[in-house]
Order: C-alpha cells, then sequence, then structure tokens
C-alpha cells in the first residue's frame, strides 16, 4: 500500500472536495476523532471499528489525535488493480497539517481495516515529522525514511516497513475477537 507523492497540480484538485466538508465527518458517530475524519458514514464505521477491536489501531488513532496532523478518511476505485490505499499530503495551514487516506473501495471489509491501520501508521510517520509541509517535503522525507516501489507519471510511490508491520499487528489483533458483526 504505498503512499502516494501526489503532484502538485493534484493536490490542488483534492484538496477542495476535502475540504468543503470536514465539520460534520464525525457528528452521527458513537466515536468521535477530531484529527481522523471519516468523509462517508461507511469510512466512520470502519474507523469506529478498527478503535473498538484493535489496540494497535487504537494508539494510532491516538498518536494523530494528539498531534497537528488532521487526517481526512475516503474510500476511492484505484485504477490500479493493485493499489489497496495510500496516504497524499495535501496542505499546512493555520497551525494544522492536512493529509488523506484513501482505501480501496473494492476490498472486503476486514482488508479495509487492515489497510485503514497501514495507511495510519504513515499518518504517524507524518505526524512525527513536523517540517513536512507541502508536496516537496512530504517527498523528501519519504525518498529518506522510505523505499521507493514505484515511480511513473509525475507520482512516485513509497513505503516503509513500519506499516506494513503494523498492518499485520492489527490484523492479528482483529482476529481474536468476533468479527462476524463485520461486513
Ligand atoms: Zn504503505
Amino acid at each position: 500500500m504505498p503512499i502516494a507523492s501526489f503532484a502538485r497540480a493534484v493536490v490542488a484538485a483534492l484538496s477542495l472536495p476535502i475540504l468543503a466538508s470536514p465539520a460534520t465527518a464525525s457528528e452521527s458517530s458513537s466515536f468521535s476523532s477530531t484529527r481522523v475524519r471519516a468523509e462517508t458514514a461507511g469510512m466512520r464505521q470502519l474507523i469506529a471499528d478498527g478503535v473498538a477491536g484493535s489496540a494497535a489501531f487504537r494508539a494510532l488513532v491516538s498518536i494523530v489525535e494528539q498531534s497537528d496532523l488532521v487526517v481526512y478518511v475516503r474510500c476511492r476505485l484505484f485504477p490500479e488493480h493493485e493499489l489497496r490505499g495510500r496516504l497524499g499530503f495535501l496542505s499546512a495551514a493555520g497551525g494544522y497539517r492536512y493529509a488523506v487516506i484513501e482505501v480501496s473501495c473494492y476490498q472486503p471489509y476486514s482488508a479495509q481495516l487492515e489497510i485503514l491501520a497501514h495507511e495510519l501508521q504513515h499518518a504517524v510517520e507524518v505526524a512525527s515529522a513536523p517540517w513536512v509541509v507541502d508536496a516537496k517535503t512530504f517527498e523528501r522525507f519519504y525518498a529518506a525514511a522510505g523505499e521507493l516501489v514505484s515511480s511513473s507519471g509525475g507520482t512516485k510511490m513509497y513505503e516503509t516497513c513500519a506499516a506494513v508491520e503494523r498492518a499485520a499487528r492489527v490484523r492479528r489483533e482483529l482476529r481474536q475477537i468476533d468479527l462476524g458483526g463485520f461486513k
């Protein structure tokens, strides 16, 4: 689940619909986070189930919660078949930094939980690097901290061992609870 270092033009296109609807993101959910914001009811439920079912997942949300990073979570129909999720950096403004996690809508629910945990680990990585403030510094950070896994059309994809390990831990924890209620 590589991180996308979005091209500048893509960042601008992404930021408009996302930043337009942050306020109502968690109003109707029993779980509420001011930093991890779902764009839809489905993603809101995914976050709530991850928090309820996995201590490792809960810890990731907690770390982001205490940072200056606001992470929007949305479902995405990726044209690339192999891409299951990614984190992109949007902007820094008013003392906050904004990023977006996109989870593949095509994946089964349990897989979406793992993908979200994986991408939340990347969010924690970005949260721990306050000098990451735009697409350029985001890419510089992952060029140093991650491994370049693909590069095409101006978009570079990076991966980190920590994110792969974190998703595996969340998967183990979720298997220990009753997943019967999950879609
Ligand atoms: Zn990744």
